[in-house]
C-alpha cells in the first residue's frame, strides 16, 4: 500500500489525479491524506525511502484558476530521457510544468518534473477552458493547442512516475494492461442511392472527383442496389465491416443518429425505419456494439442528447436488443464539457468524441480510458472519455491532412505502434461511406491489422 500525501490546495483536482494514475493507469493501492506540504509525498509501507514530487500547476491562487495566466506556455523545457530511463517516445518529454531534473539523496528522490499538474491539464483539457477560439463547426482545434498532441504525453508522464515508484520499491507490481483495436463506425449515411435520382446526381459528381471506370462501377451498383439488391449499395458496408472485424476477433462499435435536428447535416436516414431496426438486431446478434452518435446541435442544445438516448433505448427495446450499457460519440466530434454532464446524468458509460477532426493524435494525451473531470462543478465524473485516435476523414480530406493512402498508412501504422508500446486503445473511426475505393477498403483493413 503506498501511502500518498497531497497539498490541502485544489484537493478535488489532486485527489482526481492521484486515482486516475496510481489506481486507473497503474493499478496500485493507495491511501490518499491532505497535509500542509507543498508538494506531493508518496510512502510505502514498510520501507524508510520517499518520493516527492514538486508542485507547479496547482501553485496558482483560486482567483487564477481558468485564467491565461495558468496555461502552460510553450517552448517547453525538455526532461533527459537519457539520464533517466522510462518508456517513451522520444529521447526527451516536454515538462509542461515545474522543471526537467530529478535529485536523488540517499533514501529519497525528488521529481521537479510536475506530473500531476500536467497529467490534470492534459486530461481534463484545462486549455480548452481558457482559449475560447473555436472552428466555424464549434469545435476546439488543434491549431489553437499549445501541448503536443502527436504523442501520448498522459502515458509518458506516467511511465516516469513508474519509474521513480519501482526505483524506490522494486517489489511495486502494476497492473498489466493489454493493447486493444477498437475499431468504430459513425452512421452519418446508410445508404448511396436511396432514390433513382441519386445514381445520375452521383454519376455526375463522381465523374470529377473519381476516376471514369470508378465513376461508372459505382453507378451500376447503385443501379443494382434499386433494383432490389440493397448489399451492392456502396453505403451499406455493414456486413462487410463485421465480418473484417470478426476474422480478426474485434468488436465494431456503431454509432447512429437518432434525431435530426439539424436536418440533412445529421443524417440521411430515419433511426426508426425497417432497415435499421434489421441492422440493429444484425449487430447485436453478431456480438458487435450499438452506440448513440449525438446529433450536431446535441452539443449546443441542452435536452437533445436526452431525446436522442431514449429514442436509441426506445428502438432497441422494440428489438429486444438487450445491450448492457451504451457509448457516444459526437456527429462532427462537436463536444463540450456540458456534453458530458448531460451524457453522465443519462448514464451513458463512455464518450468517445476526443480527438481532433482536422488531424490524428493524442488530444487528451493518453490512450487509455479514463473517468472525466467536470471542471465547471470541479468532480470526478462516472462517464469515461475514450480518447479518438484516428478518423478516417482527418487523414484523407484535402482541408485536413490530404495523406495519400500511402502515407496514411505510415501514419496510422506508427499511432497504433504508439498504443501498442503502452498496451493502450487504438481507437479507429471509419465511416461506413468511406469504403467506395478500392483502395481504401485496403488501407482499412491495414488499419485493423495487428501491429
Ligand atoms: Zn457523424
Amino acid at each position: 500500500m503506498l501511502k500518498i500525501q497531497i497539498p490541502e490546495t485544489w484537493a478535488s483536482e489532486r485527489e482526481y489525479i492521484v486515482s486516475v494514475l496510481f489506481e486507473e493507469f497503474l493499478g496500485l493501492e493507495i491511501s490518499v491524506t491532505k497535509g500542509k506540504i507543498d508538494h506531493t509525498l508518496c510512502q510505502c509501507e514498510g520501507s524508510n525511502c520517499t518520493l516527492k514530487i514538486k508542485d507547479d500547476f496547482f501553485s496558482m491562487k483560486p482567483s487564477e484558476w481558468q485564467t491565461e495566466k495558468t496555461l502552460a506556455n510553450p517552448p517547453f523545457s525538455k526532461f533527459n530521457v537519457k539520464k533517466w530511463p522510462f518508456l517513451c517516445t522520444s529521447s526527451e518529454l516536454p515538462v509542461l510544468f515545474g522543471l526537467p531534473d530529478i535529485d536523488i539523496h540517499e533514501e529519497n528522490l525528488c521529481i521537479h518534473v510536475d506530473i500531476f499538474g500536467a497529467c490534470f491539464y492534459m486530461l481534463s483539457r484545462y486549455e480548452e477552458s481558457v482559449l475560447h477560439e473555436r472552428d466555424p463547426h464549434g469545435r476546439f482545434s488543434s491549431k489553437t493547442a499549445r501541448t503536443p498532441y502527436d504523442r501520448p504525453l498522459v502515458n509518458e508522464y506516467t511511465e516516469l512516475l513508474w519509474s521513480c515508484l519501482s526505483f524506490l520499491w522494486p517489489f511495486l507490481s502494476r497492473k498489466q494492461k493489454t493493447f486493444r483495436l477498437m475499431p468504430s463506425h459513425d452512421v452519418d449515411f446508410l445508404l448511396r442511392y436511396p432514390h433513382w435520382t441519386s445514381i445520375g446526381y452521383e454519376l455526375a459528381k463522381d465523374m470529377i472527383r473519381q476516376k471514369w471506370g470508378l465513376a461508372f462501377h459505382l453507378a451500376f451498383k447503385g443501379i443494382q442496389s434499386r433494383l432490389g439488391d440493397i448489399e451492392k449499395d456502396p453505403y451499406n458496408t455493414f456486413d462487410w465491416l463485421m465480418s473484417e472485424s470478426e476474422k480478426k476477433n474485434l468488436v465494431s462499435t456503431f454509432y447512429f443518429i437518432t434525431h435530426k435536428p439539424a436536418g440533412k447535416k445529421d443524417c440521411s436516414y430515419e433511426f426508426k425505419s425497417p432497415f435499421i431496426r434489421k441492422l440493429l438486431k444484425n449487430i447485436h446478434e453478431r456480438g458487435h456494439l450499438i452506440g448513440l452518435h449525438g446529433s450536431y446541435l446535441s452539443s449546443e442544445k441542452r435536452g437533445l442528447l436526452s431525446q436522442e438516448f431514449s429514442l436509441l433505448k426506445q428502438v432497441c427495446e422494440e428489438e429486444k436488443i438487450n445491450q448492457v450499457s451504451f457509448e457516444n460519440r459526437q456527429h462532427f466530434l462537436k463536444v463540450t464539457p456540458e456534453t458530458w454532464l448531460e451524457l453522465n446524468e443519462l448514464n451513458l458509460s463512455h464518450d468517445s468524441s476526443l480527438g481532433f477532426a482536422e488531424c490524428a493524435g493524442f488530444r487528451s494525451g493518453t490512450c487509455y480510458e479514463y473517468p472525466i473531470y467536470d471542471l465547471v462543478n470541479q468532480k470526478k465524473l462516472t462517464l469515461k472519455q475514450r480518447p479518438l485516435v484516428v478518423m478516417d476523414c482527418s487523414l484523407q480530406e484535402k482541408k485536413y491532412m490530404n495523406l495519400s493512402p500511402e502515407k496514411a498508412l505510415t501514419h496510422i501504422q506508427s499511432l497504433k505502434k504508439t498504443c501498442a508500446l503502452f498496451k493502450g486503445d487504438f481507437t479507429l473511426l471509419w465511416h461506413n461511406h468511406r469504403l467506395m475505393n478500392p483502395e481504401y477498403q485496403q488501407l482499412y483493413l491495414k488499419a485493423i491489422d495487428h501491429p
